[in-house]
């Protein structure tokens, strides 16, 4: 095991943590690509809080594990994970949670619409879409979630589960977690007004061209211009 992967992994899954795009009882898994291999490291723990560095399991992307130990509830989930590494060669980092609000749209079998402007300025200009309901870890299940996954676009909903965030970075998986979970949680807060309403698709991209420009400009700081 190399233990600066290890590292890594618990690292995502605090972050994961204190991003708060999290179920109250920590569930969920997050798993990190090894650059040039074809294996990932893996949280076997039953929870991201307080994950500890010896549950965390290599395991190959045809889903084998090879070291360290593999609960049956956290095998299930596996194939989802190594899923996105096959399809996804710019995937770097996955992670798999019940975030409250997002999971409330899952269970509604709801996509997400481009609600916030951070949707559109991190990947997701046309929201968040659900992939169909499978029993956890079937292949029918991992099959809806590749039917599901738009290219480029670095989340989707699981019917009735949760939700799966992919991206080349474990920052930036944890950044869209919580775009995905804020986005979620104002749309529920809008219901008593009237609901959400999404930003037009124009602007969807003038908002993250706005985004780039300021991006270009770098830290503004006094006395620079
Ligand atoms: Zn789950």
């Amino acid at each position: 095991m190399d233990p600066d992967m290890v590292q890594q992994v618990i690292d995502a899954a605090s972050r994961v943590v204190a991003s708060g795009a999290i179920s109250a009882n920590g569930h969920g898994n997050v798993s990190l690509r090894v650059p040039g291999e074809d294996e990932m490291y893996f949280t076997g723990g039953p929870s991201l809080r307080g994950h500890q560095p010896e549950a965390v399991a290599r395991v190959g992307l045809d889903g084998t594990l090879r070291e360290g130990r593999l609960p049956p509830i956290q095998a299930a989930v596996v194939a989802m994970h190594t899923a996105m590494y096959a399809d996804q060669p710019a995937v770097g980092c996955v992670i798999h949670t019940h975030s409250p609000f997002a999971t409330s749209f899952a269970v509604a079998r709801r996509p997400i619409g481009c609600w916030i402007e951070a949707l559109a300025m991190f990947g997701l200009p046309d929201g968040v879409p659900v992939a169909g309901y499978g029993p956890r870890g079937s292949d029918q299940a991992v099959a809806n979630i590749r039917a599901a996954v738009v290219p480029g676009v670095p989340a989707v909903l699981l019917a009735n589960h949760g939700v799966l965030v992919f991206h080349r970075t474990p920052e930036l998986a944890v950044l869209v977690g919580g775009v995905v979970e804020e986005a979620a949680q104002a749309a529920v807060n809008s219901i008593g007004f009237g609901g959400p309403v999404e930003i037009p698709p124009e602007m969807r991209a003038a908002a993250l061209q706005r985004a780039m420009a300021f991006e270009q400009e770098g830290t503004a700081e006094v006395g620079r211009r």
